[in-house]
């Protein structure tokens, strides 16, 4: 993959945002998870998007999703987008500041006017 000078991604296509994992909300089209590689933030899409359903983690769970997190992953606040048929049941969890691609939401394009989501809500409490 080419990149312009100074690119750190993700790529995104047109209608496509990308927001920390942790601020996707209920209804949300989830288009991508992201990796970051020497600097450059790249794209993992999905075969299927999904319809999210964020939950909090269940550090418990021993599905596949959650089998495959590393000790790093674990260390951070993780999110569950979605646990449904698309995925076998298995959990999409991801840590809360990780960027995800959604769909752009509708309801944005015009005036934000979006309600408060539970990070936003973290991050107003630590001031970040
Ligand atoms: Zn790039
Ligand atoms: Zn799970």
């Amino acid at each position: 993959m080419r990149h312009r000078e100074g690119c750190k991604g993700p790529h995104l296509n047109p209608g496509e945002t990308a927001i920390p994992a942790g601020d996707v909300r209920k209804g949300d089209i989830v288009l991508a998870a992201t990796i970051e590689l020497n600097g450059h933030t790249d794209r993992l899409d999905h075969a299927t998007p999904y319809t999210a359903d964020p939950r909090p983690d269940d550090p418990g769970c021993g599905c596949a999703g959650h089998r495959s997190l590393t000790a790093e992953d674990r260390a951070k606040p993780l999110v569950v987008l979605y646990d449904g048929p698309i995925w076998d049941g298995a959990c999409d969890v991801v840590p809360a500041d990780a960027l995800v691609i959604i769909r752009e939401r509708a309801e944005e394009r015009p005036a934000p006017s979006r309600e408060q989501s539970g990070m936003d809500v973290l991050r107003d409490l630590l001031r970040l």
